[in-house]
């Protein structure tokens, strides 16, 4: 098979005003989307009332298709959008064969539903034993699909997490038949993010111990930060009251960054690739990073990531939060800035509306 590299074109969301928005805050975000994709937004509502349409999302573990999808439906029609996560419904479906009564039925529905390669009993076995991970053929994965979707209705999806290998791309082409949406459009979107920023996200993301909150200590801080005199070191302190100033901590693993996941990473990229080479369904392509040198022609500086560190005041013994644009260099080494998530939507906002042709 013939893999092209792909360009990703950096997406022009710059514009004439000297409006400035807070993109963390709801309400203006809501006013800068209006400002910067209200036009586009308002023909895919209109659209959205008569038709529906499949998105395949396909980037990189940890690249933020959920956070674009959802910013997405946020934005354009909460109701007729669906975000749908296959790594969520694998999940679900491995609670569901632990419970006895959920189990018959389940297996009752892949007896008629399910045809793959891998005996039924043997997949329902190795579930038991809770070894999924390995074992979930694409088949079976498909079956489970079909049943989720038909339980939601008509709707617009943004399907994340599917294909997963390179064996399912071709099954992304019959994918409309499975769902009886024939006459649908489908669209790939495919998502440009540098090695460096997964990596950087991995590393500094803390949750709360007694809420789960997810938060990051260089670039989504709570509005607390503690300096831990003994350990030399900066906290996060959970801004959920009920948790009575818990302070954030790292998961086990995390501070190796991407390093567990490399090989994932790199058949993510292959799988990217070969979805890009695919005649026959129009591509969406989104990019997470600008370089530095073409930031001032292309986006708004408020459109940046913003990174923070910390400084304790010596003599208050106050923790100054210190904020700057975020710098990385992508994956061919160029310094770039990465963009919040709100631009990146823009970009796939109005690169929909062209490839549904309205
Ligand atoms: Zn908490």
């Amino acid at each position: 098979m013939r893999v092209k590299n792909i360009e990703f074109p950096i997406f022009k969301t710059k514009i004439d005003s000297s409006k400035k928005f807070d993109l963390t805050d709801f309400n203006q975000r809501q006013a800068y989307f209006d400002l910067k994709a209200g036009k586009e937004i308002k023909k895919l509502r209109e659209y959205l009332k008569k038709n529906t349409f499949i998105v395949y999302l396909l980037g990189k573990k940890n690249s933020g298709k959920g956070t674009y999808a959802k910013m997405f439906k946020e934005v354009v029609d909460k109701d007729r959008i669906e975000h749908f996560s296959i790594g969520d419904m694998v999940r679900k479906f491995d609670e569901v064969v632990q419970d006895k009564k959920k189990r018959k039925e389940l297996i009752s529905f892949l007896e008629k539903n399910y045809r793959g390669f891998i005996p039924l009993e043997e997949i329902i076995k190795s579930l038991e034993k809770r070894s999924t991970k390995t074992l979930l053929p694409s088949e079976l994965i498909l079956a489970l699909v079909k049943k989720e979707i038909a339980k939601k209705g008509r709707k617009t999806f943004f399907i994340d997490g599917f294909p997963r290998d390179l064996g399912q791309v071709s099954y992304s082409l019959f994918f409309r038949d499975l769902i009886d949406y024939r006459e649908d459009p489908d669209i790939f979107v495919l998502i440009d993010v540098p090695e460096a920023v997964i990596d950087e996200r991995i590393k500094h993301r803390v949750i709360c111990p007694l809420c789960q909150t997810s938060r990051s200590l260089n670039l989504f801080p709570t509005k607390k930060v503690e300096y831990d005199k003994k350990e030399k070191k900066f906290h996060l302190i959970c801004d959920n009251s009920e948790c009575r100033g818990a302070r954030m901590v790292q998961k086990e693993g995390d501070a190796l960054g991407i390093e567990p996941i490399k090989e994932r990473l790199k058949t993510d990229e292959k799988l990217i690739k070969q979805a890009f080479s695919l005649y026959g369904i129009p591509k969406v392509l989104l990019r997470n990073s600008v370089p530095v040198d073409k930031a001032k022609e292309f986006i708004d500086d408020y459109e940046i990531t913003p990174e923070y560190s910390y400084e304790l005041d010596k003599n208050s013994g106050e923790v100054k939060i210190v904020e700057k644009p975020w710098q990385v260099l992508d994956d061919n080494g160029v310094p770039c800035y990465s963009l919040m998530p709100p631009p990146v939507v823009v970009s796939l906002i109005k690169q929909i509306t062209k490839a549904l042709k309205i």
